[in-house]
């Protein structure tokens, strides 16, 4: 498969073709046998990793979703922390009140909610006609093995 892997096309863009360094990885287990010796249960299991062609291009688009959406939750995260702690202040030492300071809860949630649906998104490159790093498990050859009853993710350590 590695041999011919330049001539598949990106699964994201459906266009450029796709290089093997910008792969992204799947993961996949089976559980293949049991074995029963009492006490112990031994399971054994097939382990994959299927490469879901990719191209360069969408390799550094991904990855800049990726940072801005870790950027983006960070800020809320801040935003929600922040804001606690200084209507907490505000409450306690000018209105003795503690529990006050709980009603602007959701205040705040409503404003990071708002803030990461309708502002962050707007800083996300919007490059139209390419599919998100999620769209990875409807690639045609992970759903062939997930018919199969294979499972997402390496093999469980029990
Ligand atoms: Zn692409």
């Amino acid at each position: 498969m590695s041999l011919n892997y330049n001539k598949y096309i990106c699964w994201f863009c459906g266009t450029h073709p796709a290089e093997l360094n910008s792969a992204v990885k799947v993961k996949m287990h089976r559980a293949t046998d049991r074995e029963y010796n009492y006490p112990t249960r031994t399971v054994f299991y097939n382990k994959t990793t299927i490469n879901v062609p990719r191209c360069k291009k969408c390799k550094s688009i991904h990855l800049k979703q990726l940072i801005l959406s870790i950027i983006g939750s960070v800020v809320v995260t801040f935003f929600i922390i922040y804001g606690l702690l200084h209507s907490y202040i505000f409450e306690y030492f000018l209105l003795k009140n503690p529990w006050m300071a709980l009603s602007i809860i959701p205040i705040l949630l409503i404003t990071g909610l708002v803030m990461s649906i309708f502002i962050f998104p707007r800083f996300v490159p919007r490059a139209s006609g390419i599919r998100s790093v999620r769209y990875k498990i409807k690639y045609p050859v992970v759903q062939d093995f997930k018919k199969n009853g294979w499972k997402f993710g390496k093999k469980p350590s029990t």
